[in-house]
């Protein structure tokens, strides 16, 4: 087995809150135990480009408690192919990199394997605010966009009731539900529309109608991206049940913000577990959280895992919501 000398560390695919505080940890753990530490700029395309700086413990100084990701971020369409990752395999023998981290989604993980194939250790580290990856029961940025989306939701509900209207809010999540459950939770919304369950306006409209009849004046109906055009939504329930309706898209919003406690913690841990299973020889990993403890696994294993929403959940909240 080689020795670890020099790793590196990048953030790759949609940014998500906490990003900053797993590279941080990426760092400071690589430099405790006597590594060199290059940021990698912009995901994949740093690699590619030989764009990396050396880290000190106070490049990573002041960024824990910022949203974005300090090493930029990038979907890089050339490493999608074999002739890009090479390139970026030649980078990484030129500059002697020993092991790279990688914080991002399912695809940066993709991009993982196809390094790691090729002779570069690489270790994932889950940072998406849709808490997708399936080995994993937390992913970075989750609990912050919750609290950004929860926070907003919260501000349309005064208008909404002012009003007596219903509103129509599309919440990310990419093809998972679990941004659009919480929230509509937290928020007490009338009804909850996720991608797992088939969509159904006409179910929505009796929940609607349900609940009027017990006397709800307003309605909050939150929908994940991707399952339906709120806009029309919006329409169809204000054409069938003369409730004046409006819908609202919060978009980008919840990707920024400060990371909350759970989010910077997580990161930490996950960040100086990725640097331990590179130190003792490791490639091919994702770290992930399990029964509140951080463990790892093959990526190829951790990509053909399934993961689906918490159905019990879900029936409560459609239970309570009337
Ligand atoms: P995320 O990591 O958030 O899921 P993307 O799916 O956009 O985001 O992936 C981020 C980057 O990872 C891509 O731009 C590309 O460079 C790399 N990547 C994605 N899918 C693959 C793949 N199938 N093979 C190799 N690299 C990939």
């Amino acid at each position: 087995m080689k020795d670890v000398k020099t790793i590196g560390v990048l953030t790759s695919g949609g940014d998500a809150p906490g990003m900053n505080a797993a590279i941080r940890a990426v760092v400071r753990a690589g430099l405790e135990k006597g590594f060199k530490v290059l940021g990698i700029m912009r995901g994949y395309n740093g690699l590619i480009n030989e764009d990396m700086v050396e880290m000190d413990y106070r490049s990573v100084s002041n960024i824990i408690n910022r949203g974005g990701t300090f090493l930029y971020s990038a979907r890089s369409l050339e490493f999608k192919e074999d002739a890009g990752v090479e390139k970026a395999k030649e980078t990484c023998l030129r500059v002697g990199l020993d092991g790279i981290v990688v914080i991002g989604g399912d695809g940066s993980f993709r991009g993982a394997a196809d390094l790691s194939r090729k002779g570069i250790p690489c270790i994932g580290i889950p940072g998406t605010i849709d808490n997708d990856i399936a080995c994993s029961e937390y992913t970075i940025g989750f609990n912050t966009a919750l609290e950004t989306a929860m926070d907003n939701i919260d501000k349309l509900r005064d208008t909404t009731q002012s009003h007596d209207r219903c509103s129509v809010v599309e919440v990310m999540g990419r093809h998972a539900g679990h941004i659009a459950l919480n929230v509509g939770i937290a928020c007490g919304a009338t009804y909850i529309v996720v991608n797992e369950i088939p969509y159904d306006l006409n179910d929505v409209l009796a929940h609607i109608q349900k609940s009027r009849a017990l006397g709800k004046k307003h309605f909050i109906i939150v929908v994940s991206e991707g399952v339906t055009d709120v806009y029309k939504m919006a329409k169809d329930i204000e054409s069938a049940t003369g409730i004046e309706s409006r819908a609202t898209v919060l978009g980008h919003i919840q990707r920024g913000g400060s990371p909350t406690v759970k989010d910077r913690v997580v990161a930490s841990q996950m960040g100086w577990k990725a640097v331990e299973l590179l130190a003792e020889g490791k490639s091919n990993r994702v770290v992930a959280v399990k029964d509140n403890d951080i463990v790892d696994y093959d990526i190829a294993e951790a990509l053909s895992m399934k993961k689906t929403i918490d159905m019990n959940l879900y029936n409560m909240a459609k239970s309570m919501s009337l």
